[in-house]
């Protein structure tokens, strides 16, 4: 590739191996998850976060998605148990969405693709930075939420969706403060897990996936709102930043856990 990453047919997921080698390898996300093929194993816990809302920094247009920032310079917004050993830091949140209402999600369930996914991104803390743990198999959890299209959305997203004009172009960054991110969390906290990696480059496989089985209720004009942003700086045309979303990859060998009911 000849310019940076991205979603287009130039630079995108197709061709993202040709820079970062770890896009072809055999433990890529997202995946489809066929849940007649999941394995319910009792060794399985719930999971827990303890987010510090003072841990939220600011939320930015970085001309592939929308990310919010968190401190993860301590253990102030942190995941615990569920199929992990340790403590996990939150470091950001960001949105894969669509062009339409009917695509956006990057994983699938039982051929349902959903209006987008947000990931909640965060780092094992025995670990002395995050630059450190994305090189470890153990180094990264995401918690995944799908946004599900339907009549009663979910008036949480609001203080994200508020933000959404003042970051219009890529680049754009305001302040995002007392933000508490497990206001967005479904009602039901059953989840899938599996051994995966980022769905963006460089595509590190280090991420243990935890992805809600509850997905989070929007609206159609909420996901309109995303659409709205630009994947071009200020000073370009105004380009509609949608579908940043990696299609499927091989399961190969791996298994997708569930806790027993
Ligand atoms: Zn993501």
């Amino acid at each position: 590739m000849t310019h940076s990453w991205g979603y287009s047919k130039e630079n995108g997921p197709d061709r993202w191996h040709e820079s970062y080698p770890s896009a072809r390898g055999n433990n890529q996300s997202p995946i489809a998850i066929l849940t007649k093929n999941v394995h319910s194993d009792p060794i399985l816990l719930p999971w827990f976060t303890g987010y510090d809302p003072g841990a939220s920094k600011t939320i930015k247009n970085t001309g592939k998605t929308c990310r919010i920032a968190f401190d993860d310079t301590y253990d102030r917004a942190v995941l615990r148990a569920g199929p992990l050993d340790g403590i996990y830091r939150l470091r950001q949140i960001h949105i894969h969405w669509g062009s339409t209402d009917d695509k956006g999600s990057e994983h699938v369930v039982d051929l349902t693709r959903h209006a987008g996914e947000i990931h909640l991104v965060h780092w094992n803390s025995k670990y002395s930075n995050y630059n450190d743990a994305v090189r470890k198999r153990d180094g990264v959890a995401v918690v995944a939420l799908f946004m599900k299209i339907g009549k009663t959305p979910k008036p949480e997203l609001k203080r994200i969706l508020e933000e959404i004009d003042a970051i219009k172009t890529k680049g754009k960054e305001v302040p995002f403060s007392n933000f508490d991110p497990s206001i967005l969390f479904p009602q039901n906290r059953a989840y899938f897990t599996y051994f995966g990696s980022f769905t963006t480059p460089p595509c590190e496989e280090c991420v243990t996936w935890i992805i809600l089985k509850e997905p989070i209720i929007v609206s159609s004009d909420q996901m309109l709102k995303f659409r709205s942003l630009s994947s071009n700086t200020a000073e370009q045309p105004f380009c509609p930043l949608v579908d940043n979303w990696r299609p499927l990859q091989p399961l190969n060998n791996r298994m997708v856990r569930t806790q027993c009911e």
